[in-house]
């Protein structure tokens, strides 16, 4: 059994955290905001009121929090995971953050004797309830074998694909086609409402052809019932789309569709859908089709 710090117990990191616990591990919590540790302390976990003590023990840290300065406050910052933990630490940053920052975070690591893997997970909050996440992992292949045992707890599909910050670049292409497939299925819902067409009909036939995918199997009934209540916040998916936009541009290749949905994300953001499930980009293609619902 193995002592393991999660920092950040929000939608994705506290089934993760509670699955870990579940497994057998000593599983210590940390959030900022207190009360969300309770989940994992029913669990068997136990809070810590301060990463230095959720870390102090930790043979693995694993850390899922919303973007990269996040992420760097968390590892770098006063009183931080690298000011904390022991040397030769593991740490698994779960969180969706810039492929430059991850490397740049994993070689203070380095510089510290620990160790970090970046692990972006795909699969939303019902896969990381069900433990059937996507994990996409960049770092040292010794450093993956270790923690193959923890991603196993919670993913599914679990794939070393290359030195670090690859895991982070692999997440912002899920997340370029994650969005453009919401898009599609969101204007095509508001399309076959424009017809008067029944719509649950439609979206059986249509998820049984060559037009089925995940998005809209998960995502159909958000949108037919306009119950857009997280899951996947549409300001997290604009963080996301800015790193595919900004990253693409450095890579010099372009990306017309990421583009395209990163403005139609950019204007769900600006319209205070922000807060909404990423599949309220339906209330986008209503707003610009002159279709808005009360
Ligand atoms: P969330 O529910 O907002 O949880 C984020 C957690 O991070 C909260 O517990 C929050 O604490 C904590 N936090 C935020 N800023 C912090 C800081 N500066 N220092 C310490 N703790 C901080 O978000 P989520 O949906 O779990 O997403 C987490 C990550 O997973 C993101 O990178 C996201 O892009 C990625 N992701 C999400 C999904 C999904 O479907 N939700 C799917 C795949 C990947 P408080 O409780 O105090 O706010």
């Amino acid at each position: 059994m193995t002592n393991i710090a999660f920092i950040g117990l929000g939608i994705m990191g506290s089934p993760m955290a509670i699955h870990l616990a579940k497994a057998g591990h000593e599983v210590v919590g940390f959030n900022r905001t207190p009360e969300k540790t309770r989940p994992l302390v029913e669990a068997g976990g136990r809070a810590a009121e301060s990463i230095a003590d959720a870390v102090a023990d930790a043979e693995v840290v694993c850390v899922m929090v919303p973007d990269s300065p996040d992420v760097t406050d968390v590892l770098a910052g006063e009183g931080g995971v690298f000011d904390s933990a022991k040397s030769g630490t593991l740490i698994i940053d779960f969180s969706s953050i810039r492929p430059d920052v991850t490397t740049q975070l994993a070689e203070q690591a380095a510089a510290r004797g620990m160790r970090l893997l970046d692990a972006p997970v795909s699969g939303g909050e019902a896969g990381a309830k069900n433990a059937a996440l996507s994990i996409m992992v960049g770092g040292e292949a010794e450093d993956f074998a270790a923690a193959k045992p923890f991603f196993d707890i919670v993913g599914k599909t679990v794939v070393h694909v290359g030195p670090s910050g690859s895991g982070q670049t692999v997440k912002a292409a899920n997340q370029l086609i994650v969005a453009a497939n919401i898009e599609a299925l969101a204007e095509a819902v508001v399309f076959l409402e424009a017809y008067g067409v029944d719509t649950t009909a439609a979206l059986e036939v249509l998820g049984g052809g060559l037009a089925g995918s995940k998005v809209l199997d998960q995502k159909k009934q958000n949108m037919l019932d306009r119950s857009f209540d997280p899951g996947f916040r549409i300001e997290l998916h604009h963080k996301d789309l800015g790193i595919v936009t900004a990253a693409a541009r450095e890579a010099g290749v372009v990306a017309p569709l990421g583009g395209l949905v990163a403005q139609l994300m950019a204007s769900a953001l600006a319209n205070g859908d922000g807060g909404l499930d990423h599949s309220a980009l339906l209330r986008g293609v209503e707003r610009l089709s002159g279709r808005t619902q009360p």
